[in-house]
């Protein structure tokens, strides 16, 4: 075992409950699992028990960074947070940028594994090879970003923390983790933190560079990439209100130009606004008001300091305003000024009561589906032409991209990343051929599904033929992407601007992984590493009581109401045949399609067709025998 250049050695473990604090070597891991979710993945089938609960003191919260953490240049410093949420009691995963991952590899960890239940609030003081746990008794109940800033404040501002708000303190089962920059991490694994009586991690590095192991071959590519891309500028989003207060906020090392802005609102308050957080009360603030006004940015801070996922208080206002129209909720049963939706009294009000689990907070703080239950069959019926299973809204769904219902169908929570693969192709070249004369976007697209997606008929979304295949590729390639980890706003590069096609380079990746490890790898061979880590995800989701193809199902909307229209792409514009533009507005997922799809792509993963379990020869190639050996002494193999 010959330790990789890139990594910094070790994974650190603490036990809360005893205070034992130990390492493992990562290279343990990286052979086979490379990084980020791959080695979390590989720690969680290794040590968390299926029959345990989210709040089980033996619950895992393991933070992975990957080995392109803390090198410059290539938008590789994000970090992956898993363990097994309280959503579903299922394994389940999030992905933040930031500063926090580079800081904790610059003191000496590609990981950290915590678990047991501390006897006291606390917090974890690591700086370099000192780790202690300490006490937090003064942070109880304060919010996430009060906890960061004040920690930073007694331990110096060079400190890196991640932390847990009041809804975190009360297990509210949405609860994020909020740490530097505001970079934020969703699936529950806030409420995990909590469940442990740990407030805050705070990590300091002394190690300010990564040893890589070819250094001239990094700087070329760092050359390559900035020459691909070209300078891209902050793209500052539409609704804020003075965009001269917005400013590019870089996560550690990125060559920047995505949307990741701070913003500066009224009463001097600075904070990330960006993607879905600075949209989530938008469109109801504005109504409310009459006018653009600065509370949706106000509603994201809160939702931060309370530390709640913006993206599950969306859906679930969308239903708190159903149930008040159908009158099966009252303000006073809620305890919520429900007829002011869009105003910053109600969601003020709706925060804190989900966090603090104040009256009907205490059930909201549960889920929409939870608390739905809880009122009765109407308040469920109003959630089932909208919600998925995870409590959020189908974006960029199957009725309208096809492959993408096949994401849905098999991972435990929003699959942004494999999401984003197919809906920023689209848009970018659409958006792209509308600006460019002489671009012929449709072409382009065709072009790059034939190179990333297996064939070009993978970018006709008038038919589910090619889309299985793209299926498989893009969760491979989506995979080796998360366990680098590579940032999504930036990879994988579809338009270059060198190549005479304009198509990019998808062995990049495997280039930035070789010159960085030293490993050289092809890109099938990176892939290869997304499809071990996909297939062990799979098994430890049928241990949890994932059974194959009876499960791997969407939402019964998706076959019977029309498509209305899709965050991102409003208009539901997609490639067709020839490339042929059209809009499947009004469009269903064809249920017979849908299904000899999944024959397909079962197929090609190598699973048993009738029933989507895992073959034992096929989890062998993989080098997972021991996986094959563990499913099917429990009878979980085909
Ligand atoms: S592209 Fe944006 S979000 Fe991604 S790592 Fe760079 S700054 Fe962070």
């Amino acid at each position: 075992m010959t330790r990789s250049k890139g990594y910094a050695g070790n994974i650190l473990r603490v036990n809360l409950s005893d205070g034992n604090v130990d390492k493992m070597p990562t290279q343990v891991y990286a052979d086979l699992f490379l990084g980020g979710r791959g080695i979390a993945a590989k720690i969680y089938w290794d040590e968390v028990s299926p029959s345990i609960n989210a709040f089980d003191p033996e619950n895992r919260l393991i933070f992975v960074t990957g080995p392109v953490a803390g090198v410059p240049g290539f938008g590789g410093s994000r970090w992956q947070v898993c363990g097994k949420s309280p959503i579903h009691d299922c394994f389940s995963y999030c992905n933040l940028g930031g500063f926090w991952g580079a800081e904790l590899k610059f003191a000496g960890y590609d990981g950290l594994v915590v678990y047991g239940k501390a006897n006291k609030p606390s917090y974890l003081w690591i700086d370099d090879d000192r780790v202690e746990i300490r006490e937090a008794t003064h942070l109880v109940g304060k919010g996430a970003i009060y906890c960061r800033e004040k920690l930073k404040e007694e331990l110096g501002k060079s400190f890196r923390v991640v932390a847990v708000g009041a809804a975190g303190d009360n297990m509210v089962s949405f609860a994020s983790l909020v740490a530097d920059n505001d970079a934020t991490g969703s699936s529950g694994l806030g409420a995990v933190m909590g469940s442990k009586n740990l407030k805050a991690i705070a990590v300091r590095g002394s190690r300010r560079t990564v040893e890589v192991a070819h250094p001239e071959r990094v700087r070329k590519l760092k050359e390559r990439l900035r020459l691909e891309m070209g300078d891209r500028p902050t793209v500052i989003m539409p609704w804020l209100v003075n965009p001269d207060k917005a400013k590019k906020d870089v996560c550690q090392g990125c060559i920047g130009g995505c949307i990741r802005v701070t913003y500066e609102g009224r009463g001097g308050i600075k904070g990330k606004f960006m993607c879905q957080s600075s949209i989530f009360y938008q469109v109801r603030a504005q109504r409310y008001y009459g006018e653009l006004n600065e509370v949706p940015f106000e509603a994201t801070k809160l939702c931060d300091d309370y530390g709640v996922d913006t993206y599950a208080i969306e859906t679930m206002i969308m239903w708190l305003s159903r149930c008040y129209q159908a009158r099966l909720l009252t303000e006073e049963q809620a305890g919520i000024p429900l007829s002011k939706i869009g105003s910053k009294e109600f969601i003020e009000t709706l925060i804190r009561r989900v966090s603090h689990r104040e009256g009907f907070g205490d059930v909201l703080a549960n889920g929409t589906h939870k608390a739905a239950e809880t009122l009765g069959s109407k308040a469920q019926e109003l959630i089932t032409d909208y919600m998925t299973r995870t409590g959020y809204t189908s974006i960029y769904g199957a009725r309208l991209y096809t492959t993408t219902g096949l994401f849905y169908a098999m991972e435990p929570r929003l699959p942004i990343q494999q999401l984003h693969e197919v809906h920023i192709l689209i848009i970018a070249s659409l958006l792209a051929g509308m600006g460019a004369q002489g671009f012929d976007s449709s072409k382009f697209i065709r072009d790059v599904a034939k190179k990333f997606w297996g064939s070009e008929i993978a970018a006709d979304f008038s038919t589910y033929e090619g889309k299985a295949l793209a299926a498989a590729k893009i969760q491979d390639r989506q995979y080796a992407k998360e366990c680098l980890i590579l940032c999504d706003l930036l990879w994988p590069i579809f338009y270059s601007r060198l190549s005479e096609d304009h198509v990019g380079d998808p062995t990049l990746e495997s280039q930035v992984y070789a010159a960085v490890t030293g490993r050289d790898i092809s890109e099938q061979g990176l892939y290869g590493i997304g499809e071990r880590v996909f297939n062990l995800q799979r098994a430890i989701l049928a241990r949890e009581g994932h059974k194959g193809r009876e499960h791997d199902c969407l939402e019964e909307f998706n076959f019977t109401v029309p498509l209305k229209g899709d965050f991102g792409n409003p208009d539901c514009i997609v490639p067709g045949k020839d490339g042929e533009l059209f809009s499947r507005k009004g469009m269903v997922v064809e249920r017979d399609k849908f299904e000899r799809m999944k024959d397909e792509y079962y197929q090609i993963r190598g699973w048993d067709v009738p029933t989507g379990f895992q073959k034992r020869d096929k989890l062998e190639d993989l080098n997972l025998g021991e996986v094959a050996e563990k499913l099917a002494s429990e009878g979980l193999l085909a």
